[in-house]
């Protein structure tokens, strides 16, 4: 047992926990959890515990899978919304094969897999994430829709406002687990909230942002509310998103950064956007996973709907950050299209992989787009050849299934899963009838 285990193990008996979670997330982003006795952890440790894998392919599954779930003790946490001891711990798991090897099949290790090929290049790669979400009363409307819990709108201070209560428990709970709230404050939207995380290595935020949709869920509901993550819940209002800066170092100086570029912005930094811009569209499925996400991205709300970037441009899909005159080591590029309903694994290994393209192929940063994009009309866009991110789960998938990049970052495995589960969905969505077809159809046809 190495010191990390140990700490765990004493820690267990000091603080009479109880139970310990182990817990992993399947390909579609949804955390999975085994509850464990302490006296099954030092097994746990040395051999993991078996389990049927197949929990990890999401909900079109297929046959079982015998694999292991080893916890990771540096992500050891003891819950604080179980209340007083006997208490509740948990550690994030890796999956292996019943040989040891890394389960090809876990998200968290595609991601792992994504940053070691970084780390190759000499690079470490850091994310911070700006995570939106709706505050929802229990319940609809009489006509079905979602009631937001107050009326307020972009940065309003709402002085006893359920918001404000709820920002207040959800940031103190999520410190107490160990997780750096930077910002926070009311969004565009009735009952919109956003909560930015501090910025750390790629992994531990994934780790972080799985931690942070249960903390924000099980507050809301401490609160008699609930929180979605659902990326466009209103039609009439702006979707939620999760921004998402991302950095690369190279040792402790950032490869983003030169002095007296334009922007401050390396031939890295240049070329990793250039990456994202070139393979925005295949990647575009798994950082916008749901036919919801699509609805989001339709060309308003200041969502991104098109390739483009720029550094105070609302519609662009990267966004170079001006906030400081001479802000060196926090040079960064910010992507609007991910919104928090996807598998922060899985979405950063790709964003990784497509700025890694760009850079070990030199590719060329097109010029900015300062117009905004949403005013231009379409033959104006193509003569600036600007190319629209896909419109739809479904045009998103033909493309993605395409992507030899993406099959590679994501591995044959995750691949596969992936696109079973998000084919049945959009299959299911095309059979559906709307409302909105029903309300505009039904008198006139
Ligand atoms: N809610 C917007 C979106 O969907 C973002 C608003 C903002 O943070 N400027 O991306
Ligand atoms: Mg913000
Ligand atoms: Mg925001
Ligand atoms: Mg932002």
């Amino acid at each position: 047992m190495n010191r990390q285990e140990e700490f765990v193990l004493r820690t267990i008996e000091e603080r009479d926990i109880r139970f310990v979670r182990l817990w992993f997330t399947d390909v579609l982003g949804t955390l999975k959890s085994v509850a464990v006795a302490p006296a099954e952890l030092e097994g746990a440790f040395a051999e993991g515990i078996g389990f049927d894998g197949s929990a990890i392919e999401g909900f079109a599954r297929v046959y079982e899978a015998d694999m292991l779930a080893k916890p990771d003790p540096s992500t050891f946490q003891i819950l604080p919304w179980r209340g007083d001891p006997p208490g509740t711990a948990r550690m994030f798991c890796d999956l292996q094969l019943p040989d040891g090897t890394p389960s090809f099949a876990d998200p968290r290790h595609v991601l792992q897999r994504a940053l070691t090929k970084a780390a190759d290049l000499g690079f470490t790669f850091y994310t911070h994430p700006e995570i939106e979400f709706f505050l929802l009363e229990q319940g609809r409307d009489a006509n079905g829709r979602p009631i937001p819990v107050d009326d307020a709108g972009y940065f309003d201070h709402v002085p006893h406002g359920t918001g404000h209560d709820f920002r207040r428990a959800a940031i103190t709970m999520l410190e107490n687990m160990g997780i750096s709230v930077e910002f926070s404050h009311h969004e565009g939207a009735p009952g919109q909230n956003e909560i930015d995380l501090r910025y750390a290595d790629a992994l531990s935020t994934a780790d972080n942002i799985q931690t942070f949709r249960t903390v924000v869920k099980e507050v809301a509901l401490t609160q008699g509310i609930y929180a979605t993550f659902m990326p466009k819940p209103f039609s009439e209002h702006p979707g939620s998103g999760m921004h998402t800066h991302l950095s690369l170092f190279e040792g402790d100086s950032n490869a983003f950064f030169e002095a007296g570029a334009p922007y401050q912005l390396s031939k890295v930094g240049r070329q990793f956007i250039a990456g994202l811009l070139r393979h925005g569209a295949e990647i575009a499925a798994v950082t916008n996973q749901w036919v919801n996400s699509y609805k989001r991205l339709w060309g308003g709300g200041e969502a991104p709907a098109h390739l483009t970037w720029g550094h105070n441009n609302r519609s662009a899909l990267v966004r170079v950050p001006m906030h400081k005159p001479n802000k060196g080591q926090s040079t960064r590029v910010e992507v609007r299209s991910l919104d928090a309903a996807c598998n922060p694994y899985l979405a950063f290994a790709v964003l990784l992989g497509a700025g890694l393209k760009g850079i070990e192929e030199g590719y060329e940063l097109p010029p900015e787009t300062e117009d905004d994009v949403w005013s231009l009309t379409d033959s104006e866009r193509l003569a600036m050849g600007i190319k629209p991110l896909p419109s739809s789960l479904g045009r998103a998938l033909e493309v993605m299934e395409e992507s030899e990049l993406v099959a590679d970052i994501l591995g044959e495995h995750v691949f596969d899963f992936f696109l079973r589960n998000k084919r049945q969905e959009w299959l299911d969505y095309r059979r559906e009838v709307t409302r909105f077809e029903l309300d505009r159809y039904l008198p006139r046809l």
